[in-house]
């Protein structure tokens, strides 16, 4: 066996923090997508914008591909496409992140003029500022100015320096269509799962089976920005909920629950609204075995 590719090492140890990755090509863009993908004949990946049945284990549909399943970053496919990719990038949505891209140095100064302080990053010839919260992406929202969210991926440069604050209203309104509310303070925990194995001391699942279909069930709800989030909130939180049916619990299922209410509000469901959906999604759930 040949050894780890580096950038793996890199995509693992961010995948770990729950920070959604992918391999980019020499140009710094994604790769392809396989025969099967091409023209999205596969329908498209299921958090893309109009939801797909694509599972193909290339790496294909560019940030839609993004995870932080361990085990699809380490499969044949993705390791050979490692093997030839120049650096790795990640999907600021899907993190629960918000980069505002500044080309050059003109934007840089636009910005320590104009925007909050938060963690930055050095690029080649500008910076990444990264808040905490997601928004709609848009390019150049201002001369040399991106900004990369949901639906998008940014080059992964380091960690950088610098305190990460919450995504400001400044921010917000650089992509001008507004039909969501801005998300409530305090509530992004999307870097730090809640859910805990040893307070879910009657679930039958293992760790993996329950994180991976919480992730999966958050970034449908991400994907809903312009509509619906509040019912594919409900929806997630009744197919988890589901899926305990026949443990004994308690499964920590609260903890679940605040994820999913956390993701809602993210993308603009007043939070009252949120937690109704997931306690209605909970409550119609099959019944637990007795
Ligand atoms: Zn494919
Ligand atoms: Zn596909
Ligand atoms: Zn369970």
């Amino acid at each position: 066996m040949s050894a780890v590719p580096a950038l793996l090492d890199t995509a693992l140890s961010l995948a770990a923090h729950a920070v959604p990755v992918l391999p980019l090509r020499a140009g710094k863009v994604p790769f392809g997508n396989c025969p099967g993908c091409t023209g999205n004949a596969c329908g498209g990946r299921p958090n893309m914008k109009s939801a797909g049945p694509c599972r193909c284990p290339g790496v294909c549909h560019a940030w839609a591909a993004a995870t932080t399943d361990r085990r699809v970053l380490t499969s044949p496919p993705w390791v050979s496409a490692w093997r030839r990719a120049v650096t790795v990038a990640y999907h600021p949505g899907g993190a629960g992140l918000t980069v505002v891209d500044l080309d050059n140095a003109a934007a840089v100064a636009w910005a320590r003029e104009t925007l909050p302080a938060t963690h930055t990053v050095p690029t080649t010839r500008g910076e990444h500022w990264i808040y905490q919260g997601v928004m709609r992406s848009a390019n150049a929202v201002r001369s040399g100015v991106d900004v990369k969210s949901l639906m998008q991926y940014a080059r992964w440069l380091g960690s950088g320096t610098g305190r990460m604050t919450v995504l400001p209203d400044a921010v917000r309104a650089l992509v001008v269509k507004e039909d969501t509310i801005p998300g409530r303070e305090g509530v992004v925990s999307s870097l730090s799962p809640p859910w805990d194995r040893s307070t879910a001391t009657g679930c039958r699942h293992t760790e993996r089976f329950v994180r991976t279909g919480l992730e999966r069930g958050l970034i449908l709800v991400r994907a809903r920005t312009e509509s619906g989030a509040g019912s594919q909130a409900f929806g997630v939180a009744r197919f988890l909920a589901a899926q305990h049916a026949q443990c004994p619990g308690p499964c920590g299922l609260e903890a679940i629950g605040e994820e999913i209410v956390a993701a809602a509000v993210l993308v603009g469901v007043p939070e009252p609204y949120a937690r109704r959906a997931v306690t209605n999604g909970f409550e119609t759930a099959p019944e637990r075995a007795a």
